[in-house]
């Protein structure tokens, strides 16, 4: 791979300025949540956004699901850009981030498009495959605890249809991946899975190193 640029903050944002058109919401979501601290690195990033809305419009998207809501910026980045009748299912085990979350669906008009679910996201996953939906999604969205990767994986290949996609977060860690000596749990967890998909002959895939790293699975 070739190397052709080092990501400056300077670079960051004049891709943030230049590159991509922020809803206001979703920049009012963005600047809040970095007034929380350092837990707003659990936000993606403006062009990541902007990304897997462009996604979701060039497979003419309609149903959306992601573990890892957080403060809500995903689930909406991904509802502006679905049609009128296409829907979101929001999963995250924080009722306080869930009711921030909520209230930036709401400012933007998005509402009506986008389910909270508040609960163990295995749960609801489990629940909704329980109910017949497999195969009904056409987008999923994986970025919340990574111990639980491979379940949520396992569970979201299940619950999008055949040329659906699912998206997995941070499977670069900071670079992590590549350091041997860190045997955490969490970089053990994505470096396992990361290989797991290297192999797996029911997806198309591609790794963009795109901020923490973005796995592409395409289900076949
Ligand atoms: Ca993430």
């Amino acid at each position: 791979m070739v190397k052709t640029l080092t990501y400056t903050d300077a670079v960051l944002t004049y891709v943030a300025d230049t590159g991509v058109r922020e809803h206001a919401v979703l920049k009012t979501c963005r600047d809040e949540t970095m007034a929380m601290g350092g837990i707003s690195r659990m936000q993606i990033s403006p062009e990541q956004g902007a990304f897997m809305g462009m996604t979701a419009q060039l497979m003419n998207a309609k149903r959306y699901i992601e573990v890892g809501t957080f403060t809500g910026y995903s689930a909406l980045a991904v509802a502006l850009a679905l049609p009128d009748d296409g829907h979101v299912d929001a999963l995250d085990i924080s009722e306080e981030y869930m009711a921030k979350a909520r209230g930036y669906w709401a400012k933007a008009g998005q509402a009506r498009k986008i389910t909270g679910h508040v609960r163990p996201a295995v749960e609801t996953l489990d629940q909704f495959l329980a109910e017949g939906q497999t195969g009904r999604y056409d987008f999923a969205f994986i970025d919340a605890d990574k111990s639980s990767y491979d379940a949520y994986y396992e569970r979201m290949l299940k619950l999008v249809r055949p040329g659906g996609l699912v998206a997995i977060d941070n499977v670069l860690w900071s670079g992590k991946v590549v350091e041997a000596s860190d045997t955490s749990d969490d970089t053990v967890a994505i470096r396992k899975l990361n290989a797991k998909i290297k192999g797996d002959t029911r997806v198309d895939t591609v790794l963009l190193p795109v901020a923490d790293g973005i796995f592409m699975c395409r289900k076949r």
